[in-house]
């Protein structure tokens, strides 16, 4: 009897096909794992193979992500959270169990993953915060070609990560599941691409009521308690737009709005494509007020099918580059949403392409002025 294990069988068999409609699949190698998977129509094992993928974030979709992923047979999963495994989060992150209460998240997680899930994955894993350690995130991100972010800071990370992918032209694919409800998204990162920022703005993320901003003398301390704005770089921008717009002990209304406005519009320039790589940290952006998972509620329904639903998105796309059968100009939807509730009218989906918007958007415009320029030096 015998029990051979393959689990390279792409690159040492050359298996590098796809089978068509109509084909008949070449003949099994014995003990290929990926064998099933290869034998999908359409579906181009080598390129899954050859990913090197960023998990910012193992919590409810991350770390069900992580896993669809070396399932998948994916070459690298760098995981990277700043978190400990809470007794409240085992009712859906599928990577940890009860005796790993207290743990921190992305070892517990690359642990389980290596000795449960893992077919031929490099598993790496940083506990560390990906706000304070930016440059970090930028350094593990230059080895990556795509990013999953699963960060809950708000709207202004997902704005810098995705001005990352941008300015490394890698994939940025993010999801949200909470209570009965999953939504995908997924940007190429080319300069002729649109983006996260085309469809989405971060002006919420800066506003405040007037009843917020009365009584603050040091708007410092304030935004520090407020959206946990901190750090060298904060202070320099705050002191900027105070001396710019000529105020020394401004009102409620004028900081809400003259100096909100201007800061958010100096926190954006900064976060541009020709910046995104050059912090050592981001704590000057805010962190969103946004409601926790306590509120609305979370379980493994919506955690699990979601993070399928969306490492899917990334691999059709994958195949959609990849297969010469498909028709390239046919839009690809990067924008989905899903209800798993049949109180909320049942299961019903929506999915659409996001168009990119050059106007309105800086990150676009910024990566495509940069590319430009990289063209035009080349030609030179
Ligand atoms: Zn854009």
């Amino acid at each position: 009897m015998s029990s051979a294990v393959e689990v390279n069988a792409t690159s040492k068999y050359n298996l590098n096909y796809i089978v068509s409609e109509g084909e008949q699949p070449p003949t099994e190698i014995h003990g290929d794992v990926f064998d099933r998977q290869r034998v999908m129509k359409n579906f181009h094992q080598g390129s899954v193979e050859q990913q090197r993928v960023f998990v910012l974030g193992v919590g409810g979709i991350g770390s069900s992500i992580a896993m669809s992923l070396v399932r998948t047979g994916v070459d690298t999963v760098h995981l990277l959270d700043r978190d400990f495994v809470n007794a409240s989060n085992l009712n859906r992150q599928i990577l940890f169990s009860l005796s790993d209460i207290g743990r921190s998240k992305v070892e517990a997680a690359a642990q389980h993953l290596k000795q449960i899930h893992n077919l031929r994955t490099n598993i790496y894993d940083y506990h560390t915060d990906a706000v304070t350690n930016w440059s970090g995130v930028v350094e593990i991100a230059k080895k990556c070609t795509v990013i999953f972010n699963n960060i809950d800071y708000g709207a202004v990370f997902d704005y810098a990560v995705n001005s990352l992918c941008k300015s490394l032209g890698i994939l940025y694919v993010a999801g949200s599941t909470y209570a009965n409800n999953i939504e995908i998204n997924l940007f190429s990162g080319l300069p002729n691409d649109p983006c996260w920022a085309c469809n989405n703005n971060t002006t919420d993320s800066f506003k405040f009521t007037t009843q917020e901003l009365e009584n603050r003398n040091d708007i410092q301390l304030f935004l520090k308690q407020m959206s946990c704005i901190s750090g060298e770089q904060s202070r320099s921008v705050i002191e900027e737009c105070l001396n710019e717009l000529k105020l020394k002990m401004p009102s409620a209304s004028q900081l809400s709005t003259l100096f909100m406005p201007l800061y958010q519009q100096k926190t954006l320039e900064l976060l541009l494509p020709q910046n995104i790589q050059k912090h050592q940290s981001i704590e000057f952006i805010p962190k969103d007020r946004s409601f926790p998972t306590r509120t609305v509620g979370s379980w493994v329904g919506v955690c699990v099918s979601g993070a399928c639903l969306i490492v899917n998105t990334w691999i059709q796309y994958i195949m959609k580059t990849r297969n010469s059968n498909s028709d390239m100009n046919k839009p690809f939807h990067n924008w989905n949403q899903l209800n798993l509730s049949m109180f909320d009218g049942g299961y019903y989906t929506a999915g659409f392409p996001n168009e990119q918007n050059l106007k309105c958007c800086p990150v676009c415009s910024n990566a495509k002025q940069i590319s430009e320029q990289n063209s035009y030096s080349e030609e030179k």
